[in-house]
């Protein structure tokens, strides 16, 4: 796929400062973008930019940024909760809750509050980009943008390219991904993406060796983090993600993709049944336990 040419950004909006808000702002910011941090109360919004002064301040810790950085990045952003100012931006990232009717109509009411030729990416990790687009007059300017978590450590960004996003919307998406210090991958709006398509199914596998007894959860891990040298085994990370989040996705993507490679193995089901979500709810392929201040440790169950 071929990328057109940039358009200039210098303010880029972002809508929620919940968990993937807050670090897209923090990186936006870093990289010097004039950043709008919009979310629904004043409450919500003080969180995210704690989240924000905590990631900064623990980066000063281990030396990898500067009181300089820290201040320049926290004169970047500008919280708001009126849907006007982020009307104003160049680009408009939403990460709003998951549900698609829900981006559809922040996008129309943009729309409907600014003549601006804006780009609007989505950091959704599964609604399809094709879909949301259809709420926009200008489908041709709206992409995906989807970062991991946490935001300001995870290098990855996968750039969702819909049916109607055009060549200079791509252009823009890489560029302004790249300057956030991210390694931007483009992917066709497929349900799963790359990642989450390869990701899961790894992780289904591995559940699905454990429930036959081919090896224990942190062999099956062993695997994978010495033979391939994966930083965490599959198990280990589903864990990491929670149960019932791996659970929703591979029923959705068994159903979007047809395919029996995402059929949710029995033990995935049980075990959610049975409230073993993984590290939140303290049980899961390991059992999690609270050691050395806040770091969590796992231990195979
Ligand atoms: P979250 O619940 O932590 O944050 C969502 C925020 O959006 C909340 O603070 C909420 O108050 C706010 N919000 C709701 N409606 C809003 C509106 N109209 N305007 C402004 N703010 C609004 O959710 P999250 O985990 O950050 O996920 C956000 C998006 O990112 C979802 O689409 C999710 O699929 C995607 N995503 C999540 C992860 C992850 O690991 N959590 C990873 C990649 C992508």
């Amino acid at each position: 796929m071929k990328d057109g040419t940039p358009q200039t950004i210098a303010t880029i909006a972002v809508i929620g400062a919940g968990t993937m808000g807050h670090g897209i702002a923090q990186v936006a910011a870093a990289a010097g973008y004039r950043v709008i941090l919009r979310d629904l109360d004043r409450e919500t919004l003080a969180r995210g930019i704690q989240s924000i002064e905590r990631n900064l301040a623990k980066g000063m810790q281990l030396g990898k940024l500067t009181e300089e950085d820290r201040e320049k990045t926290l004169e970047n952003i500008h919280g708001t909760t009126q849907l006007e100012k982020v009307a104003t931006a160049d680009l408009i990232v939403e990460a709003a809750p998951e549900q698609l009717q829900l981006k559809q109509d922040l996008l129309r009411e943009i729309e409907s509050l600014t003549d601006n030729n804006f780009i609007f990416a989505s950091n959704t990790s599964s609604l399809s980009i094709t879909e949301i687009a259809r709420a926009s007059q200008r489908p041709e300017r709206v992409v995906g943008m989807h970062f991991f978590n946490p935001v300001h450590v995870m290098r990855l960004l996968e750039i969702v390219v819909g049916k109607a996003t055009a060549e200079e919307t791509v252009g823009t998406a890489l560029e302004v991904g790249r300057r956030m210090r991210k390694e931007p991958i483009i992917v066709k709006d497929v349900p799963g993406f790359a990642s989450s398509r390869l990701g899961v199914a790894l992780g289904l596998e591995a559940m699905r060796m454990f429930e036959q007894g081919v090896a224990s959860a942190k062999d099956i891990d062993k695997a994978m983090e010495l033979g391939y040298n994966h930083p965490m085994g599959p198990l280990k990370l589903t864990d990491v993600v929670g149960l019932d989040v791996r659970l929703n996705i591979a029923e959705y993507l068994h159903h979007a993709l047809g395919s029996e490679t995402f059929r949710p193995p029995d033990v995935l089901r049980r075990m959610v049944s049975e409230g073993k979500l993984g590290k939140k709810s303290g049980e899961g392929f390991y059992s999690w336990h609270e050691e050395f201040g806040d770091a969590r440790v796992a231990r195979p169950s």
